[in-house]
């Protein structure tokens, strides 16, 4: 643990496999998470078994990969710890057919995103620990971490704890699956499903999409050629924020010419000006409030018509058109490309 933060921070040292020696877990879900934390966990020589559908096309990678596979209802009774990874969107479904009707009093239920817990879409019982481990990564860079003996980041919280034992146990999956190699913060689950909500749709999915597509826009239609407009407003993002994850504003400002920086600074608070602000925390309001959620829940019941309809529009969008003929003509095009996954951020 450091004393440099607020929060805390765990590693290696803080934490004991060993601590499921006698546990059985049983991973729900063989996807980006699933198949990564089975994996490691296993090869941590903790005792896993993973839970699928009959007829799910996972089972065949599980059972080709090592693992025991059963259904998840049998992977719960058999567990005393269950990592629950199935998508966000199906859980409460899977949570009352499978898990519930099998879960024990003293039994661990873990999950890697704290949305169904959160929105009370998943109310478990009072005998059972229920806490996070989420790992700040995709999965299939959590599994590429631990093959290559490194760590990927990750969060930690507890929700319910009925054991005396959910901290520790949950210390020990983080360690299990390579989180605490590299350092695991502890976190509540409102505190990260609110923050995860907010940052994907206020700046990191939501946001710098809108900022590009508008910068891209304002240049085409006042006769600058798609192309030009393209590079400045799309292309350039990933050099830019490259340095901004290396070290912050300040190296990006650095490396910037001079007039990009004065430009930057003495503009950049006129574009993204305070309405922009407000209109963050209202979206932050939605989310807190639980309107959000609520909307999302219901487009999901209603077969996701709006969900379809904005996807179809991004995807039509002319910038889109541009980037593929562009990238084709391009040699940095020819770099693999970078994995993503919608639920990763
Ligand atoms: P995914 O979509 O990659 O995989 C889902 C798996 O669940 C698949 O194996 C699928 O066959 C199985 N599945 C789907 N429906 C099922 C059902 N009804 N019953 C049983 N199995 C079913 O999911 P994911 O992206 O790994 O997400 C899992 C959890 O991890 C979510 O809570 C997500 O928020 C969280 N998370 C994901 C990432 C990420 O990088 N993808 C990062 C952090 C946290
Ligand atoms: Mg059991
Ligand atoms: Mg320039
Ligand atoms: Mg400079
Ligand atoms: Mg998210």
């Amino acid at each position: 643990m450091t004393d440099e933060f607020t929060t805390d921070i765990y590693y290696d040292d803080d934490a004991d496999v060993s601590t499921l020696d006698d546990d059985t877990v049983a991973v729900l879900g063989y996807g980006s998470q699933g198949h990564a934390h089975a994996l490691n966990l296993h090869e941590s020589g903790v005792d896993v078994v993973v839970g699928l559908r009959e007829g799910s096309s996972s089972r065949s990678a599980a059972e080709a990969d090592g693992l025991t596979v059963t259904t998840p209802a049998d992977a719960v009774s058999r567990a005393s710890y269950v990592s629950v990874l199935v998508p966000d969107t199906v859980q409460a479904d899977v949570y009352e057919n499978a898990i519930a009707p099998n879960l024990e009093a003293g039994d661990t239920l873990q999950f890697a995103h704290g949305l169904n817990i959160h929105y009370n879409q998943i109310e478990p019982p009072e005998d059972v620990d229920v806490t996070m481990v989420a790992p700040k990564s995709p999965g299939h860079l959590v599994r590429r971490n631990y093959e290559n003996d490194e760590g990927t980041p990750g969060l930690l919280a507890v929700y319910q704890d009925t054991t005396g034992d959910a901290d520790e146990r949950a210390l020990a999956y983080a360690k299990g699956i390579g989180c605490t190699r590299a350092g695991v913060i502890e976190t509540t689950f409102r505190e990260e499903v609110e923050s995860d909500l907010f940052g994907e749709q206020a700046v990191l999915c939501g946001g710098v999409t809108s900022l590009v597509k508008h910068g891209y826009e304002t240049l085409v239609d006042a006769g600058y050629s798609p192309e030009i407009a393209y590079f400045e407003c799309l292309n350039e993002l990933k050099l830019i924020v490259d340095l901004m994850y290396e070290g912050g504003h300040a190296e990006m400002w650095d490396s910037v010419s001079d007039t990009a920086e004065y430009g930057g600074l003495s503009r950049g608070d006129r574009i993204v000006d305070e309405t922009v602000r407000e209109n963050m925390e209202e979206t932050l309001e939605e989310i807190q409030n639980g309107e959000f959620t609520r909307e999302w829940i219901l487009e999901n019941q209603a077969g996701r018509p709006s969900y379809n309809q904005l996807r179809e529009a991004e995807k039509n969008h002319e910038i889109e058109a541009v980037g593929e003929r562009l990238r084709d003509l391009f040699a940095w095009a020819e770099e693999e490309p970078t994995e993503t996954d919608d639920e990763s951020v």
